[in-house]
């Protein structure tokens, strides 16, 4: 299979769902072997840091948080002068899973801001903002990667195991005790452009009105609104619209795992069962998966991953 990128150059604003900041973002086409670059324009923003830009390139290696989001970031001084605060593009994945659903390799994304903006709380936008893109294939060979043995990661009640398997399939389940979300398990196979579209970009990110005081202390969800995010009191949506599907909660957390596999710059045929994900362990896949693809051997023996610690606000 060949590399890809967009045809044309395209742009895009809204609101970011932690920052509450304005944002515009604009996509071009990039060079065959360039990955997905984000590009931060203009950085006079308090979060992005001082100078006149950075890029940071979506790897395993730039996540920076994990915190109900995907952040990543550029160390400090590693991308212009030492003791510069840390810099950081917030809450890429939903962005990131359309790429990867529409098979787009190479991709420059400028940012006005330090996050992707949260559009309607579900990848449903991106999706049609990408097809006016358009996707041509490019020269160079796309990397594919295949494991050669399970690979299980483990938190408490929190799991993903990682079959070898001849194409990408992804099962979630989710456990949440509330009337409306319950128990929720769905799969994909043959992820496309058109499966992604039809049956996982509408769903939206979702929140309990009885965090949002905490999440706000914290300085997250500053941009969070009703028309952005599913919310949910101790009984009910309330949205008033309702839901998208029964299950829109758990076909959300596929995006999300989507949007974090995108860091992997390479699609891995695996089968991924996920049980209770959230990003902090999502991401913890991605570097087993990454280890994995460098050094077979590391990533068979788990205690050669380094623990790392999981919260309840790990979504
Ligand atoms: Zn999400």
């Amino acid at each position: 299979m060949q590399q890809s990128t967009i045809v044309r150059r395209v742009a895009c604003q809204g609101i970011g769902l932690h920052s509450g900041e304005e944002v515009e973002i604009t996509l071009s086409p990039a060079a065959p072997g360039s990955g997905i670059v984000f590009v931060a324009l203009g950085c006079d923003h308090r979060d992005a840091g001082g100078g006149s830009g950075f890029e940071i390139s979506a790897c395993v290696d730039a996540i920076h948080s994990s915190s109900r989001a995907t952040t990543l970031a550029v160390a400090s001084g590693a991308n212009g002068n030492e003791g510069d605060p840390v810099r950081q593009i917030a809450t890429v994945e939903h962005l990131l899973a359309t790429i990867f659903a529409f098979e787009i390799d190479n991709v420059r994304i400028e940012v006005s801001g330090s996050e992707i903006p949260a559009m309607d709380g579900s990848a449903s936008p991106f999706v049609d903002w990408l097809r006016s893109a358009g996707r041509i294939a490019q020269t160079a060979t796309r990397d594919e990667f295949s494991i050669d043995a399970p690979i299980v990661i483990r938190d408490g009640e929190r799991s993903i195991r990682i079959d070898p398997a001849d194409e990408l399939r992804i099962s979630y389940e989710i456990d949440f005790d509330h009337p409306c979300i319950g128990r929720q398990s769905f799969e994909v196979t043959g992820l496309d452009e058109k499966v992604f579209e039809e049956e996982l970009a509408a769903a939206r990110t979702f929140g309990f009105a009885h965090e949002v005081e905490a999440l706000h202390r914290a300085g997250l969800a500053l941009g969070g609104r009703i028309e952005n995010t599913v919310v949910l009191d101790d009984e009910k949506v309330l949205n008033a619209e309702g839901l998208r599907w029964p299950d829109e909660f758990v076909r959300h957390k596929i995006v999300d795992l989507i949007g974090d596999l995108a860091l992997l710059g390479a699609r891995p045929k695996a089968h991924i069962q996920v049980v209770r994900g959230g990003h902090r362990l999502h991401h913890r896949m991605v570097e087993a998966l990454m280890a994995s693809r460098e050094s077979p051997s590391i990533a068979r023996n788990p205690r050669a991953l380094a623990p790392t610690s999981t919260s309840a606000s790990d979504r």
